[in-house]
């Protein structure tokens, strides 16, 4: 009877539902935005009934859009953003305050106090991750001081969660304290080897044990819906990071199993297996997902400006009006001329991590007009990417087989055959291009037993068009080493 899967995907910007069928055809979806709160420069919150009321409203209105009978769903899985740290009390439920967001760098000076004390090997070591502000770890120690509440958490009083544990707590029967493997993995402070919130680190950010989840698998039971949402007790049973969902949804299993989304960033993950790779090249060793107990790992890269590139072409520049136009234009001319833009406008992440690299637009001459600068603009976010997979490369000492893709900027043909060039690999665009959401319900149905393996989750997955590469091995190495050229020339420069 029951036919139907359902991903709750709680972003950013907007809460997200999507129902599929158990073959992974979409058969509804709908999203609702919510505010973003900017309290100080570098500050980003949100309120936490904001989260709660997008989600379960996206999840009433995509079950109402699609007309199916609740009895028909089989489970739901949940996805989320990573990193946003809640704290709220046990008996009331009420947050201390509104969530950090991954993004706020109100942390920024507790991280460098931790590496200038030098535990960033400790760190690294332990977690896999390159410590930073953008983790939960250090906005949960922030609110426990600012708020004053290390006693009270000491006592058991408080939860501690990220976006998937607020939601379980807040949407499923009997309030389970719990979070999923992948975005346990995103606190800084859970051991990747021992697959358990380290003590060494607990006590270095001074985080009582005691108000933290308990980690359970990405797929498998994790408790009932309430019924007070959908009228049902539905199962919930898979939940996973926004990025190890899609993963998961693009069926990279296998080892070297390789995706890239293009969206406002670009987040790139290879499955490395069932051992975390240190990488030498800058990249973060994390979760891909935790099924039966048996952990597998990924390496991550992100490109910050990914689709946002496109996004300052239109709204600071002015040379477009839709994302879309950039295709078109950029295969007006048959190449750039040698110009290159290389947009570090917040620095340059793996493999170069340079805060201090900016901007640059570089190889003009008087002929360079609108339509290089935009093709160039496209070519920038393929370059970024060739860089982060060579880089993937070298720390696993193998090269994948084929990219796959998703996101935004992925629908934009002339960007992934320039990827598989530049790249010289076969660039794979899957038929559901929404593969977070299909990941997390992909996770459900195995968590929920609808599929007998993973290898069944991953006949659901269909190619859609696969970009070949094309470009001859002299022309590619040329405009490579063109880009690095540029690269160089962006980097320290802010003043310091
Ligand atoms: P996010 O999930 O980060 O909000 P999306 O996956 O929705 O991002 O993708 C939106 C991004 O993709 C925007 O930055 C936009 O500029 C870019 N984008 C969308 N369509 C195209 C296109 N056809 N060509 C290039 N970039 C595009």
């Amino acid at each position: 009877m029951a036919k139907y899967l359902v991903a709750l995907d709680q972003g950013t910007t907007s809460s997200r539902a999507v129902i599929f069928t158990t073959e992974g055809q979409t058969v509804a979806s709908f999203n609702r935005e919510f505010p973003q709160h900017y309290p100080k420069p570098g500050w980003v919150e949100h309120d936490p009934r904001d989260i709660l009321e997008s989600q379960i409203g996206a999840l009433r209105e995509t079950v109402k859009l699609s007309g199916i009978d609740v009895a028909e769903i089989a489970a739901i899985g949940i996805t989320n953003q990573r990193e946003t740290t809640f704290l709220w009390d046990r008996r009331t439920g009420e947050c201390v305050g509104n969530a950090i967001v991954w993004q706020c760098r109100r942390t920024s000076q507790i991280v460098d106090q931790l590496v200038a004390d030098g535990c960033g090997e400790m760190i690294r070591e332990r977690t896999g991750l390159v410590p930073d502000a953008y983790f939960s770890g250090t906005k949960l120690k922030w609110m426990l001081d600012y708020y004053n509440l290390r006693d009270r958490a000491e006592r058991g009083e408080l939860c501690f969660g990220t976006v998937d544990s607020y939601l379980c707590w807040n949407l499923l029967e009997g309030r389970p304290h719990v979070t999923d493997a992948t975005n346990a993995g995103r606190t800084m402070l859970f051991n990747l080897h021992t697959q358990d919130w380290d003590e060494d680190l607990l006590k270095l950010m001074n985080i009582p044990r005691a108000c933290l989840p308990e980690v359970v698998d990405s797929a498998g039971p994790i408790g009932l819906l309430d019924p007070a949402i959908l009228g049902r007790a539905i199962p919930v049973t898979g939940m996973a990071g926004d990025q190890h969902a899609s993963l998961f949804g693009q069926a990279c299993l296998k080892v070297g199993d390789l995706k890239n989304t293009y969206g406002t960033g670009c987040f790139m993950l290879m499955n490395t297996g069932d051992r975390p790779v240190r990488s030498e090249n800058g990249l973060l060793s994390t979760m891909a997902w935790r099924i039966g107990g048996k952990p597998t790992y990924a390496l991550e890269g992100s490109v910050f400006m990914g689709g946002a590139t496109i996004q300052w072409l239109r709204d600071e520049l002015k040379l477009i009006t839709h994302a879309s136009e950039t295709e078109g234009i950029a295969r007006s001319i048959s190449g750039t001329g040698g110009v290159y833009l290389v947009p570090a406008f917040t620095g340059l992440g793996a493999p170069w991590w340079d805060m201090y690299s900016r901007g640059t637009l570089i190889g003009m001459t008087r002929g360079t007009g609108r339509a290089q600068i935009i093709r160039a603009a496209l070519e920038a976010i393929a370059y970024q990417s060739a860089d982060l997979m060579e880089a993937m490369s070298r720390d696993c000492g193998r090269r994948p087989e084929r990219l796959q893709v998703d996101g935004g900027a992925s629908a934009n043909g002339f960007l992934m055959q320039f990827q598989a060039d530049i790249s010289n690999i076969p660039v794979v665009r899957p038929a559901v291009l929404e593969t977070t959401a299909l990941g997390a319900a992909l996770l459900a149905g195995l968590g929920a037993g609808v599929y007998g393996s993973m290898e069944e989750t991953a006949a659901v997955w269909h190619p859609d068009l696969i970009f070949t590469p094309r470009m001859d091995e002299a022309t590619r190495r040329l405009e490579l080493k063109g880009w690095h050229r540029a690269v160089e020339r962006s980097l320290n420069f802010a003043e310091h």
